[in-house]
C-alpha cells in the first residue's frame, strides 16, 4: 500500500558524516527514518553521497544502548580481551539514570576533591553539535578545573591547524570547497576526497570539466587520478622535499608575487635560503618525481590566475604534519594565490562538526574561537561570562588526545568523561591505549553504542543519536548549519546536552539552560566570528558563513582579502626542513603501513557498520596491498594475511590494489576485528601533537585468524 510508505513528516538537517556538509531531508514515518534525501544547501546542491544517502538506519539499530549500564562489582576490565556481544550482561547491569549520574558524576567530583584538578580529563566529540562541544568544554574547565580536555581533532588536522595559526593567524579554511570552480588550478595533496569527502570530489571534477588543471600529488594513486592534469606518486614520508622543491623552482624561476610578498608577508629571506640547498634535481631520488615535473607543476601552480590547494590526513598525519602544512602555506604566500575566489588553503574536514568542535573550545589550549588559555585577559573574560572566580580556571594548557593515555599510565589522571569518541580503537598503538583506559579508577562513557571504549567503562551513559536531537554543525568551509531533530531517542536514551548538565549538576555546578538556543546564544556572546549569526537566523536560513561579526553581516566565504588575523596583519613563512618518519621499514619490518577510511565506513565504524547498506557493501576488514607485493607473499586476493609491527598482530583480508605503492598497505581503521591501531605508532608531531598514522613498519605473513 503507497500510503503506507508515505512520510508523515520531513525534516531539513545536514549529514552527520564528513565536513563536506551536506544539508539533507529525512523523511520519517512512525519515528523511524524510511530514507533521505539531498536538499539544496550551500555545500551540496542536493547531492548526497553513498553515507549521506544509504548510512542512517544504525539509529534504528537493536544494539542501540536504551538505559544505562553500571560495571558489576568484582568483574576486571580487560584490556587484551575482545568485547562479547553477548556476555554485556555479565560485565554491566542496568541502573537508573539517578543512580548511573550519581556514580559519574559523583564519582568524577571525589576524584577532583581527593586528587586534585588535574587528575580528570574529558573527550568529547567532533560528531556531537557546537553545543555539545561548548557545554563539555566548560564543564572540564569549570567543574573538573583544568584544560584537559581534547577530541579527535588532535588524530585529524591538528598539525595543519599549528600550521595555520602561526602562519596565518587562522586555523579554519580560507575559502570554500566549491571555489575549485573558480580555480585555473587545483592542488589535491594527501587526500582521497572520492572517499572521504565524495560530494567535494564531485566538485573537483565538475571543476575539470570545465578547464581547470588538477594536480594530485600522493603516494597512493586515488580514483581523482584519472581526472587529473598530473599525478605525482611521491614515495610515502617526502612531502617536504618535494615541496620545498617546488618552491626553490618558483623562487630561482622568478616566479614569485614580489608586491603580495612585501605588502602582505614576514620572512621571506628566511625560506628563500632555506629552499635554495632544495633543488628539484636533488630532490628527484628522494622523493620520486622527475626534476622537470616538478618544475612543470610549480610554473603551473605560480602563474595561473588562481590557484588553490585542498589537503588531508595525508600532510597532517605525520611527526612532520605540522611541517608539511608550514609548506603548503609558504607556497601559497610564495605566488600571492590566497586572499581571492579561487585561490587560497583549504585543509579538508573530516568529520561533519571537526572544525565547530575545536572553535567551540574542545581543545586543550584554547577556549572558544581560539583564545588561548594562557592569557590573563582572555582567562578573566570567560571567568565573568561563565560566573566562576578568574583564579579557578587553570592557567596551563591541558592534556592532548595521547597525552592523557600517558598520564593515566604514570596515574596523574585517574578519572575520565568520554562523550562520544571511541579512543579504543581510534588512538594509535590501540592496546597501548587500551591498557590506560582500563587502569582508570572511574571511566565514564556516554554513546549510542557499546563500543570498544565503552566496554572498559565503569559507567555508560545511553544517548541520541545524530537525527535524535537539534543543534549547530560547522562544516569544512565555515559555514554554521542547522541539524534538526527528526525521531526521538530510543528507550531510556537522553540528549547529550542534557546528560552533560546533569554531570556538571553531580559537580556542584548550577547550570539552567533549558533549550539548546540558550546555549548557541551565550557561545555566540563570547566567539567574536560567530557574533552575529543568531539562532533564528539559522533556523530561517539553515547556513550563515563566519566570521559573521554583525547581525545584519552576510558572512565571509572568503578570508584573508585585505590582511591577516595577526598581529601584524601580515602572514608569516615558516621554512621547514626534512624529518624522516619516527620508524622506518627495516630487515624485521620491511613494509610500510598507511591508514585511513574507506568510501562506505566511517572513523571506527561504529555507525556505518550498523547501516544495513553499508555494511553489505563493505562487510568484512581488509588491506589494500599491491598485486606484485601479494604474489611474493603467494597470497590470492582474497586471502588471509597477518600484518605485525612492533605494537600488535592483526588478521584480516587481502585485497590487490594496484593504488598502493609497492611496500606500502592501506588498511582502513573501521573494524573492530581487526583492529589495526593495534600496530600503528604514538610517536607525536611536536606543535600539533598528532600521532604518525600514515607511516609505520610493518611486515606481513601469510595466514591468520580474522
Ligand atoms: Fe555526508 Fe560527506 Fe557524503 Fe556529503 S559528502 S553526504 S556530508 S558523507
Amino acid at each position: 500500500d503507497a500510503a503506507l510508505q508515505m512520510p508523515d513528516k520531513q525534516v531539513a538537517s545536514v549529514c552527520p558524516y564528513c565536513g563536506v556538509g551536506c544539508q539533507l531531508t529525512y523523511n520519517v514515518r512512525a519515528n523511524r527514518i524510511m530514507s533521505v534525501e539531498g536538499r539544496d544547501g550551500p555545500a551540496n546542491h542536493g547531492r548526497l553521497c553513498v553515507k549521506g544517502r544509504y548510512g542512517f538506519d544504525y539509529a534504528h539499530h537493536p544494539q542501540r544502548l536504551t538505559t544505562p549500564l553500571v560495571r558489576r562489582a568484582g568483574v576486571p576490565k580487560s584490556a587484551g580481551a575482545p568485547m562479547d556481544p553477548e556476555r554485556v550482561m555479565e560485565v554491566f547491569r542496568e541502573a537508573s539514570w539517578e543512580e548511573a549520574l550519581a556514580l559519574a558524576g559523583g564519582g568524577l567530583a571525589r576524584i577532583r576533591d581527593n586528587h586534585g584538578r588535574k587528575a580528570l580529563a574529558g573527550f568529547g566529540s567532533a560528531k556531537g553539535s557546537n553545543e555539545e562541544a561548548y557545554l563539555f568544554q566548560k564543564l572540564v574547565r569549570t567543574g573538573f578545573g583544568s584544560n584537559n580536555v581534547d577530541h579527535c581533532t588532535r588524530l585529524c588536522h591538528a598539525s595543519s591547524v599549528a600550521a595555520l595559526l602561526e602562519g596565518i593567524g587562522s586555523g579554519a579554511v580560507s575559502n570554500p570547497v566549491m571555489d575549485v570552480l573558480k580555480a585555473e588550478v587545483v592542488i589535491v595533496i594527501g587526500a582521497n576526497p572520492t572517499v572521504n569527502h565524495p560530494v567535494a570530489a564531485t566538485w573537483i571534477k565538475n571543476a575539470v570539466r570545465n578547464g581547470t588543471k588538477l594536480i594530485l600529488c600522493d603516494p597512493r594513486r586515488s580514483e581523482l587520478a584519472r581526472h587529473a592534469h598530473r599525478t605525482l606518486q611521491f614515495k610515502p614520508d617526502t612531502d617536504v622535499a618535494l615541496l620545498n622543491a617546488m618552491m626553490h623552482t618558483i623562487v630561482a624561476e622568478d616566479l614569485a608575487d614580489r608586491d603580495f610578498i612585501a605588502s602582505r608577508t614576514s620572512g621571506y629571506e628566511a625560506l628563500v635560503a632555506n629552499v635554495a640547498q632544495y633543488s628539484p634535481e636533488a630532490m628527484a631520488p628522494l622523493c620520486g618525481i622527475d626534476a622537470d615535473t616538478i618544475r612543470y607543476v610549480a610554473r603551473l601552480y605560480a602563474t595561473s590566475k588562481g590557484s588553490m590547494i585542498l589537503w588531508g590526513m595525508g600532510i597532517s598525519q605525520h611527526v612532520h604534519g605540522t611541517d608539511n602544512a608550514r609548506c603548503l602555506i609558504a607556497l601559497a604566500l610564495l605566488t600571492g594565490q590566497i586572499g581571492r575566489p579561487g585561490t587560497g588553503l583549504h585543509p579538508l574536514r573530516g568529520q561533519n562538526n571537526v572544525q565547530g568542535a575545536s572553535d567551540a573550545g574542545l581543545i586543550p589550549m584554547m577556549y572558544p574561537d581560539y583564545q588561548r588559555v594562557t592569557e590573563p585577559a582572555v582567562r578573566e573574560r570567560f571567568a565573568a561570562a561563565w560566573k566562576v572566580p578568574a583564579a579557578s580556571l587553570d592557567d596551563q594548557p591541558g592534556l592532548t588526545v595521547v597525552e592523557v593515555m600517558e598520564a593515566i599510565l604514570a596515574g596523574t589522571v585517574r578519572g575520565m568523561y568520554v562523550m562520544g569518541e571511541n579512543p579504543a580503537m581510534s588512538d594509535p598503538d590501540a592496546n597501548h591505549a587500551r591498557e590506560a583506559l582500563a587502569a582508570l579508577d572511574l571511566l565514564v562513557v556516554q554513546d549510542i553504542f557499546l563500543t570498544e571504549t565503552a566496554y572498559l567503562a565503569d559507567v555508560i551513559l545511553p544517548a541520541s543519536a545524530f537525527p535524535e536531537k537539534t543543534g549547530t554543525f560547522t562544516n569544512t568551509d565555515r559555514l554554521v548549519q542547522m541539524g534538526r531533530q527528526a525521531v526521538d531517542p530510543p528507550g531510556d536514551a537522553r540528549q547529550d546536552l542534557w546528560i552533560v548538565e546533569q554531570i556538571a549538576r553531580h559537580m556542584g555546578l548550577d547550570w539552567q539552560y533549558g533549550h539548546v538556543s540558550a546555549v548557541f546564544d551565550e557561545m555566540r556572546r563570547l566567539m567574536p566570528s560567530i557574533a552575529g549569526i543568531t539562532w533564528e537566523r539559522l533556523e530561517r536560513e539553515d547556513a550563515v558563513v563566519y566570521p559573521c561579526p554583525q547581525e545584519e553581516h552576510p558572512g565571509t566565504p572568503v578570508v584573508f582579502t585585505e590582511a591577516f588575523p595577526r598581529e601584524t596583519g601580515r602572514a608569516r613563512f615558516v621554512p621547514a626542513d626534512i624529518i624522516p618518519a619516527d620508524e622506518r621499514p627495516d630487515a624485521q619490518y620491511p613494509m610500510v603501513l598507511i591508514t585511513g577510511r574507506q568510501l562506505e565506513h566511517w572513523h571506527t565504524g561504529s555507525m556505518t557498520r550498523r547501516a544495513t547498506v553499508l555494511d553489505a557493501l563493505e562487510p568484512d576488514p581488509v588491506a589494500l596491498v599491491h598485486p606484485l607485493d601479494l604474489a611474493a607473499l603467494n597470497v590470492v586476493p582474497g586471502g588471509v594475511i597477518t600484518l605485525a609491527s612492533r605494537r600488535g598482530t592483526v588478521a584480516l583480508y587481502a585485497r590487490a590494489d594496484e593504488s598502493s605503492p609497492r611496500g606500502a598497505v592501506f588498511v582502513p581503521f573501521c573494524y573492530y576485528e581487526a583492529a589495526i591501531n593495534r600496530l600503528t605508532n604514538a610517536a607525536l608531531d611536536p606543535y600539533g601533537k598528532i600521532p604518525e598514522f600514515k607511516y609505520c613498519a610493518i611486515r606481513i605473513t601469510p595466514g591468520g585468524t580474522v
